[in-house]
């Protein structure tokens, strides 16, 4: 259970879950539903207010926690893209020990290889105008699968997936979906969304409300449940079918 400094109500109460290594866990919820809380809690931001988080059966608090914090690659709404190169904003800090045989590996696998490589500079092409003449604007979508390229490029045993797609259509968003679905294959994922499209792709879904977990299983388990997931779930199909972008 949680509740954030000096508030009084709990906005995670009695939650409970397990995550296998190598699983992809998809957690759903309207907003507010504490869904963010439960990643800061994870990644250490807070420290739970009561009971404990294990990782292989030890408290996090006991570990380093720059160590702690190696495990995961974590990709939040309000990702920045800096004005660098390409290849800086995937690689950050370790741009000098990456090299450019890997980077276009990475760009390969998030889908953004035949863009950049239109680019007169490739990889080494400026982002944005502002600093840079010939400086590529990339759109929302190409952002978004940039900042998934960082996160690949990290390369670390746990990925979190903070809503990275919200404001995208839905038909982008399956797309980034799969495939980062594709990239996350031998890894542990968390896909963190309001549409339960990402759902599709994962093991284990988590139904947050109201700062519980309300439903817990697998897409085919919760649909059968034929409870909350179930009805949000038609309820989404219909909308993106009446859309006529996506047909689940
Ligand atoms: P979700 O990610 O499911 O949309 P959040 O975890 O962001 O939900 O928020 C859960 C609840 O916690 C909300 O009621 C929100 O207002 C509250 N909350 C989020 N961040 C803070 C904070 N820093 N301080 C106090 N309350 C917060």
């Amino acid at each position: 259970s949680f509740k954030y400094p000096r508030q009084e109500r709990y906005v995670l109460k009695n939650v409970s879950l397990k995550i296998q290594a190598g699983e992809k866990l998809s957690i759903v919820g309207e907003n507010g539903a504490g869904k963010t809380t439960f990643i800061k809690l994870l990644l250490r931001l807070y420290d739970v207010t009561e009971g404990k988080i294990l990782l292989d059966g030890v408290d996090i608090r006991h570990y380093a926690y720059s160590d702690y914090l190696k495990l995961f690659s974590t990709v939040f709404q309000d990702f920045k893209i800096y004005a660098f190169t390409v290849y800086e904003n995937i690689a950050l800090a370790q741009t000098d020990k990456t090299s450019k045989e890997k980077l276009d590996e990475i760009l390969e696998k998030g889908g953004l290889a035949e863009k950049i490589s239109q680019l007169k500079n490739g990889g080494y092409t400026y982002m944005f105008r502002e600093f840079a003449e010939y400086g590529v604007e990339l759109s929302g979508g190409e952002q978004q699968k940039l900042a998934l390229c960082r996160a690949l490029c990290k390369d670390a045993p746990i990925v979190i997936l903070d809503e990275p797609t919200a404001g995208l259509s839905p038909l982008a968003e399956h797309e980034i979906y799969s495939k980062f679905h594709e990239m996350v294959k031998n890894k542990t994922a968390i896909f963190i969304s309001h549409r339960l499209t990402s759902s599709l792709f994962c093991d284990k879904i988590a139904l947050f409300s109201d700062g519980r977990i309300i439903e817990y299983g697998a897409h085919q388990e919760l649909m059968e449940l034929n409870g909350s997931y179930a009805e949000i779930f038609k309820l989404q199909a219909k909308y993106y079918l009446d859309e006529g972008e996506v047909a689940l």
